[in-house]
């Protein structure tokens, strides 16, 4: 194991704060320092910004994070028993580690991290990653607060998440991220390096706002997105009859086949599709 403080080694704190994992939090740790590090290293300079880490548990990416010189790190626990574990890291980097207990999906990033430049890094049970992430990319004002984010997920929701039209993958999921974000996978996890293992491979991905994104209702796009892929076998003349309106006349506006499917229509196609239907309603 990589000794990156001097700490107690995190299967010690666990033993010593009674941190059996609950499966209800999704809780499945990173023991290994060396991995941590590594995600703390895929999120790049940390020296001049706040990290916002969601889902810190005992610790193992906070100590990571911090150990690669982020300037300060603000942490959002929603388990009371993980907080003990967090204040002795606390107490290891003076005046660097802020603590927040609660649930992420009701507290807001800008607020906590006090208007600073924002890096987000996280290991998160993956339907709340996903939220997290689908809120992230909607913020109204871009470019967004934060300047990255490196999020651990299923390789399958990664996957989804960095497809682009023509990938297997390609989806809703892939076509909202890839109208705001690059985003891509920075590496796998096998199952056994995490404690307790989960069922499936997890990867790293790593996302960072795209310049001047194409402008677009959030909200038309990911109604758009839901009809035509929620039937994606069907041609779109036809699953799109769901949003109501003229659907004929706006996939012509948006210049796109009535006899194309979702899966070959590529981001900046959905794009116009939204903006054909906001320009209809
Ligand atoms: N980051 C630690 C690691 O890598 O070992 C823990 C990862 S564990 C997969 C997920 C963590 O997220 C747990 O500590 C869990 O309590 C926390 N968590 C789950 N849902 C949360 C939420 N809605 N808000 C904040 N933390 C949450």
């Amino acid at each position: 194991m990589a000794q990156i403080d001097d700490l107690p080694p995190l299967r010690e704190v666990i033993a010593q704060h009674g941190l059996e994992a609950k499966k209800s939090l999704g809780q499945n740790f990173l023991l290994d320092l060396n991995l941590t590090s590594r995600i703390a290293r895929t999120a790049g300079d940390l020296s001049q910004v706040t990290v916002l880490e969601i889902g810190p548990g005992p610790g193992g990416l906070t100590r990571a994070l911090l150990a690669n010189g982020a300037k300060n790190v603000v942490a959002i626990e929603k388990d009371t028993r993980c907080l003990a574990a967090l204040t002795d890291i606390q107490a290891h980097y003076p005046g660097r580690l802020d603590i927040i207990e609660g649930d992420a999906l009701d507290i807001d990033p800008v607020a906590v991290t006090g208007g600073e430049p924002v890096k987000i890094a996280a290991n998160l049970p993956y339907n709340v990653g996903t939220q997290l992430l689908l809120n992230w990319i909607s913020v109204p004002q871009w470019p967004p607060f934060w300047q990255s984010l490196t999020l651990m997920f299923q390789k399958e929701v990664g996957s989804r998440i960095v497809a682009r039209q023509g990938d297997k993958a390609y989806g809703r999921l892939g076509v909202l991220a890839g109208w705001r974000t690059h985003a891509s996978m920075a590496f796998d996890l096998s199952p056994k390096a995490f404690t307790p293992p989960p069922k499936v491979t997890s990867t790293v991905v790593h996302v960072t706002p795209r310049a001047g994104p194409l402008p677009c209702d959030l909200k038309m796009l990911e109604k758009v997105t839901a009809a035509a892929f929620g039937q994606r076998r069907k041609m779109l003349r036809s699953s799109l009859k769901a949003l109501g309106g003229d659907t004929e006349g706006v996939l012509e506006a948006a210049i796109i086949p009535a006899t194309a499917r979702a899966e070959e229509i590529d981001v900046e196609g959905f794009v116009r599709l939204a903006n054909a239907y906001s320009a209809s309603a």
